[in-house]
């Protein structure tokens, strides 16, 4: 049987009914939740995804706003929307600054990511969100409504393996994609680490490419290939290959991919020569992930909206905003500590004085 191409379209209306029914739910005359994009960068691959997401956003009855600012004003702008309550979520596009050094010390765009507020970051890249992927946890807290955010692209991704059957369905099983192999050309931490970290979170063995090496991931841990591993080995053992290479000229030799083997391209070129590669047995192949991306972004700012931003009497369902309630203890108990520490600093030199 000759390879099929994926229509993805079919797999995003699945959301947009799920986003019809949460808007539906919502009291009469509320405004629906509100996005606002950040965009200063001049790269035209993000002016075209932030309007991608305004014509679907609006398509979907969501609301969303880009803000077209100079770099020098996106911290700025970022904090006016992490203090506004009629904002619900925040996108910035990156590259930004790219690798230029920050005073924080991280990357000035790693800082930025950073800066985003957890109630608010819709592509789930802030540190807390971020080490709970790492860490496989998938809850802020107790609360059934605190799920963590995971990033639109991989999450995508994951949605579509899905959708291809690669997943077990059996509700019982735990490490749904035991036993499968997988290949990311793409280490970068918006697509492909994450990705090779939710898959193997979820069973998988991955193998992360990027231009100078080939890592291994397995359920909460990593380790460099040796020499002798090649992007061509890992590609010829797998049931999924994902490539994200932002390059027109790379194009995956489709002889190493093996029959009935998932291929999904995220980069915005295409990375496989579509017509050899349906040639194999079995393939199925999903030329592009951007309409289930957006999906995945509409999808985490209602679930923003519903966990932080929600009437609690409006909704009847518990107590959604604990994690600003720990964050908030959290802080008052580091505030306890240093207190403590200068009282005690201060009644030592008291005693030391007395002495004298
Ligand atoms: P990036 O430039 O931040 O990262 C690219 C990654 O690929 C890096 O880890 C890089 O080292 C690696 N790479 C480059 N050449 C390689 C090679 N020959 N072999 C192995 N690894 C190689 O880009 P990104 O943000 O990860 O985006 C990647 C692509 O995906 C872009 O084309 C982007 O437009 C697209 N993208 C699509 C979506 C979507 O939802 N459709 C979302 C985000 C990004």
């Amino acid at each position: 049987m000759p390879g099929e191409k994926v229509v993805t379209s079919k797999i995003a209306l699945t959301y947009k009914d799920e986003i019809r029914d949460f808007l539906a739910s919502l009291p009469p005359n509320t405004p629906a939740p509100l996005l606002v994009g950040l965009l200063a960068t001049s790269d035209p691959a993000a002016e075209s995804y932030a309007n991608w997401t305004k014509k679907a956003f609006e398509e979907d009855g969501l609301r969303y706003e880009v803000r077209k600012i100079e770099e020098q004003h996106v911290e700025e702008a970022l904090a006016q929307c992490n203090d506004d309550p009629n904002v619900h979520g925040i996108i910035v596009y990156y590259p930004i600054f790219g690798l230029t050094p920050s005073y924080s010390g991280s990357s000035h765009d790693d800082y930025l990511r950073d800066s985003v507020s957890v109630q608010k970051d819709v592509e789930g890249l802030t540190f807390t969100y971020r080490t709970s992927l790492y860490k496989n946890i998938r809850y802020l807290n107790s609360n059934p409504n605190s799920k963590c955010v995971l990033p639109c692209t991989a999450l995508s991704c994951v949605k579509i393996l899905e959708h291809c059957g690669v997943y077990a369905k059996s509700p019982g099983v735990h490490n749904r994609l035991q036993g499968k192999t997988c290949t990311i050309i793409n280490r970068s931490e918006i697509v492909g680490r994450p990705l090779a970290a939710m898959l193997a979170n979820d069973g998988a063995t991955v193998y992360s490419c990027d231009v100078d090496s080939i890592y291994k991931f397995e359920a909460g841990g990593l380790r460099r290939c040796d020499e002798g591993t090649t992007v061509k080995s890992v590609v010829e053992i797998s049931d999924v290959v994902v490539t994200g290479v932002p390059v027109k000229s790379y194009k995956l030799p489709t002889e190493w991919i093996k029959e009935n083997t998932v291929v999904i391209n995220v980069a915005s070129f295409k990375n496989v020569d579509a017509d050899e590669l349906l040639k194999i047995d079995g393939v199925k192949y999903v030329p592009m992930v951007g309409k289930v991306t957006v999906k995945m972004l509409e999808r985490n700012l209602c679930r923003l909206y519903k966990q932080y931003h929600m009437d609690r009497k409006g909704d009847g369902k518990g107590d959604p905003r604990d994690a600003l309630v720990k964050q908030a203890r959290d802080f008052a108990a580091i505030a306890a500590v240093g207190a403590l520490s200068l009282l005690a600093l201060k009644l030592a030199g008291i005693w030391r004085h007395c002495r004298k």
